[in-house]
């Protein structure tokens, strides 16, 4: 591993708050007057990814797959010290459900080249489903760890790693190539530069449409979706709640009367 690692971190762009609106008819988000940001848990990636270069050398390449707007995203990463952006983007690709979104992408860092290490979020803010990582995975036929919140070392073609359980730690020894994706306790990820900024404005943004790639459309897509968004809506709030008012120590005893009389306490 003289030339170090390869780290290709996959990052989704999502609306800045969780108070979206939905298009009743087809289901989808109306993105269009909401401020798009990185995904959190991708910036957790992406701070994953350049701690992993600068400990052991090589490059870290960001990719996402979504519309032309989606390289704002790629900028940032760049800002904060990604090497190179890619977007993958095509008319053809728009509708993805997640396994079409992981089949895409696995064909698209083929595309790219070579990789030792690919670093996917938890999960995205606005989709949630944190089932693109894992998929990949399989459409690329190599291992993957969930959940990692340690890099323990890397050395010799392997990785070890510590992974969340419901009930403790697991330390995992993994080859590479290997995806992971990454809990939020793995870092605090770091803040852009205006030197990473200035970087970013002037960076190349490699387009990957389908014509690089020649996936066969009813593989891509919506047409190549299994899943379909029947209909969205927000739940009903059934409870009314109570408001109670009075000075610190009248709240207090309203709200042990309240616990008290819901046998709470
Ligand atoms: C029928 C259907 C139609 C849809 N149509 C659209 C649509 O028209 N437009 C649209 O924007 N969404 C659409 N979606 C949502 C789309 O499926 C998800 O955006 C996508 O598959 C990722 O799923 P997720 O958000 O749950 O990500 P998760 O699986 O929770 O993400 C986990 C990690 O995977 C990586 N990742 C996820 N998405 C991307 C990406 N795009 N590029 C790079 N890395 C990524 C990130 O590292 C992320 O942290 C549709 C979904 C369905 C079911």
């Amino acid at each position: 591993m003289s030339e170090g690692l390869n780290i290709v971190v996959c990052i989704k762009q999502v609306p800045e708050t969780t108070e979206v609106n939905f298009d009743e008819e087809t289901g989808r988000l109306i993105r269009e007057g909401v401020a798009a940001v990185i995904n959190p848990f991708d910036e957790i990636a992406i701070e994953e990814g350049l701690r992993i270069k600068e400990k052991h050398g090589g490059a870290v390449k960001v990719l996402t797959m979504g519309p032309p707007w989606a390289a704002d995203a790629l900028r940032d990463a760049i800002a904060m010290g990604a090497d190179e952006g890619y977007l993958a983007t095509d008319r053809a690709f728009a509708g993805a459900d997640t396994w079409a979104t992981s089949l895409t992408l696995a064909k698209v860092i083929e595309h790219m080249g070579g990789y030792d290490l690919i670093i996917c979020g938890l999960k995205t803010t606005d989709g949630d489903t944190g089932q693109t990582g894992p998929e990949m995975a399989e459409h690329m036929d190599i291992p993957h760890v969930c959940y990692v919140n340690e890099i323990v070392e890397i050395s010799d073609g392997k990785v070890i790693l510590k992974r969340i359980m419901d009930d403790g730690v697991e330390t995992l020894e993994a080859p590479l190539p290997l995806l992971i994706t990454v809990s939020k306790d793995i870092n605090q990820p770091r803040l852009a530069t205006l030197r990473g900024r200035l970087k970013a404005k002037k960076a190349e943004i490699k387009e990957i449409t389908n014509s690089d790639l020649q996936l066969p459309v009813e593989e891509i897509g919506l047409d190549g979706s299994y899943t379909r968004v029947v209909k969205i809506f927000e739940p009903e709030v059934h409870m009314a709640g109570e408001v109670v008012e009075g000075s610190t120590d009248e709240l207090v005893e309203a709200v042990f009367a309240k616990l008290q009389e819901c046998k709470v306490i």
